[in-house]
C-alpha cells in the first residue's frame, strides 16, 4: 500500500494528518516532529501560556485512535527520492507533506537572549518574567507587543527597542503605527523607535544610538523564518526567502511532495503574488488543503483571504486580506472610541480591513473581500450601520 509521511508536527501537519484520516485515507499514515511534545498550538503561548493561565495546548486530537504514526523527537535531515532521512532513520514514502514550519529570528551579539517559538520557550520565559523585572524587548512587531502586554501585567518593567520609526512598520501604514504606540505608552511601556540594539553590554544592551538599557532578560521577537535548511543541498530547490515553494494545490516541483504551512509560498491569484504566510489560519486551510488535493478532492487553487489575530494591550487586533494596492483608505469609528476599524479599498471594492475590537466588522469585511463585490464608501464608513455590499 501507499505510506503516506507527514513532516513536521505543527498545526498544518497535524491538520494534513487529521484531514487525510476523516477524507478517507485508511493507509500508513506517519506524522514526524522534532519535539518531544504531542502536536500543540502556538497562538497561546504569547498569551495565556505566558501569563500562567494555562500550561498545555495539545490538540485535542486522538492519534492512536486515528491509526496515525506520531512519530514525536524526531527530526528530518534531508530528502532523496521516495525517502524521508532522519535522525533516527530513513522513512520510505509514497507521498510527502513538507510541514516543518518556521523557528524564530535571532540575532548576532546577544548571548543568552531568549525567543518565542515553542512551548517550552514559553514555559522558560514565564519563569523569567516575575514582578520588578527589567524585560528589554527587541521588535515592535505581533509578538513584541503581545509579550510586552503579559510582561507588564506581570508586573514587570518592560522597553522595547523598534528599528522603524513606529511598531508594525512593515506591516501597516505609518498612521496606524504610530496609533499603536500610544497602546505601548499608555500600558507602561518604553517604546524606543528608530534605534536598534548593537549589542550585549554589561548587564543589558547598547543601543545603535549610544544608549545602555540594563536588563535581566532580553527577548528577540524579529519574526520567523522557514525551517527548511533541512532540505538544503536535496532534489527540492527552495525559494530566495527559504520557503518550499508549491502550485496552486499545495504540490512542490517533485511528484507526490506537497508542503504547507509556514514554510511554504504559494501563487495567490487573488494577491496578483507569491505568498508566504505565516498565520494560524493559513496554517490550518492549507493543511487540510494539503490533504483534500492528495485525495484528489480539492474543488479549486488553494487561494483564502489571509487572515489574523493578535491579542495586544487588552484589545483584540484583526486583519483580513491585503492592502497592497489598495488606492482608498476609510475610517470606520474613531481612533479614540472602544473599538474602530480601517477599511482599504480598491477600485470601489473592500480589498483589506484592520478591525479593533469590531469581530463582526471582521467576519462581515472578509466575506466581502471574498466576494470582491463594491461597497458604498459614505455605508461604510458609519461603524453604526453593518458592513455589507452596495
Ligand atoms: P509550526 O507551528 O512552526 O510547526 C512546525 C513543526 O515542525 C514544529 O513543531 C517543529 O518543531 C517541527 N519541525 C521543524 N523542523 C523539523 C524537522 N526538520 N523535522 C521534524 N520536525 C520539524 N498566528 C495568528 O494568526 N494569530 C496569533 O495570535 C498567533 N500567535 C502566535 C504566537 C506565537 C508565540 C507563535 C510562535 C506564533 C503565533 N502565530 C499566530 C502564528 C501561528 O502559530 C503559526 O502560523 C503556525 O503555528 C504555523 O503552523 P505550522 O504547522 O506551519 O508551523
Amino acid at each position: 500500500t501507499d505510506r503516506v509521511v507527514v513532516v513536521g508536527a505543527g498545526m498544518a501537519g497535524a491538520q494534513t494528518a487529521l484531514n487525510l484520516r476523516q477524507g478517507g485515507w485508511h493507509g500508513p499514515l506517519a506524522l514526524v516532529g522534532a519535539e518531544l511534545h504531542l502536536p500543540y498550538d502556538r497562538p497561546p503561548l504569547s498569551k495565556d501560556v505566558l501569563l500562567g493561565k494555562a500550561d498545555a495546548t495539545a490538540f485535542e486530537i486522538d492519534w492512536h485512535h486515528l491509526g496515525v504514526d506520531l512519530l514525536t523527537g524526531r527530526r528530518a535531515t534531508g530528502l532523496a527520492d521516495g525517502v524521508l532521512h532522519t535522525d533516527r532513520g530513513e522513512l520510505p514514502y509514497d507521498a510527502l507533506v513538507i510541514a516543518t514550519g518556521a523557528e524564530a529570528r535571532t540575532l548576532p551579539g546577544l548571548p543568552g537572549a531568549r525567543t518565542l517559538r515553542t512551548v517550552d520557550d514559553a514555559h522558560a520565559l514565564r519563569a523569567a518574567l516575575t514582578p520588578g523585572r527589567r524585560i528589554v524587548l527587541v521588535g515592535a512587531g505581533w509578538i513584541g507587543a503581545e509579550t510586552a502586554t503579559v510582561a507588564r501585567e506581570l508586573g514587570c518593567h518592560v522597553t522595547v527597542v523598534e528599528a522603524a520609526a513606529a511598531p508594525l512598520a512593515g506591516a501597516l501604514p505609518a498612521e496606524l503605527g504610530a496609533l499603536m504606540a500610544d497602546w505601548y505608552a499608555a500600558a507602561g511601556v518604553d517604546l524606543r523607535c528608530g534605534t536598534a540594539v548593537a549589542g550585549a553590554a554589561d548587564g543589558g544592551v547598547l543601543l545603535t544610538d549610544g544608549t545602555h538599557l540594563p536588563a535581566d532578560e532580553v527577548v528577540v521577537g524579529i519574526g520567523g523564518r522557514p525551517a527548511t535548511d533541512w532540505l538544503r543541498g536535496g532534489p527540492l530547490a527552495l525559494d530566495p526567502d527559504g520557503t518550499v515553494p508549491v502550485d496552486d494545490r499545495l504540490r512542490t516541483a517533485l511528484p507526490g511532495v506537497l508542503a504547507a504551512g509556514d514554510c511554504a509560498s504559494y501563487p495567490s491569484a487573488r494577491a496578483g503574488a507569491r505568498l508566504a504566510v505565516q498565520h494560524w489560519d493559513h496554517a490550518l486551510h492549507s493543511g487540510a488543503a494539503a490533504a483534500a488535493a492528495l485525495l484528489g478532492t480539492l474543488d479549486g487553487p488553494y487561494d483564502p483571504v489571509p487572515y489574523f489575530w493578535s491579542e495586544q494591550f487588552g484589545r483584540m487586533v484583526q486583519y483580513a486580506g491585503r492592502h497592497a494596492g489598495a488606492d482608498h483608505l476609510l475610517w470606520r469609528g474613531s481612533p479614540s472610541g472602544p473599538g474602530w476599524t480601517v477599511l482599504w479599498l480598491r477600485d470601489g471594492a473592500l480589498t483589506a480591513l484592520l478591525a479593533v475590537d469590531r469581530p463582526r466588522d471582521l467576519a462581515q469585511g472578509r466575506r466581502l473581500i471574498e466576494r470582491g463585490t463594491p461597497v458604498d464608501p459614505a455605508r461604510a464608513a458609519d461603524p453604526a450601520v453593518q458592513l455589507k455590499a452596495a
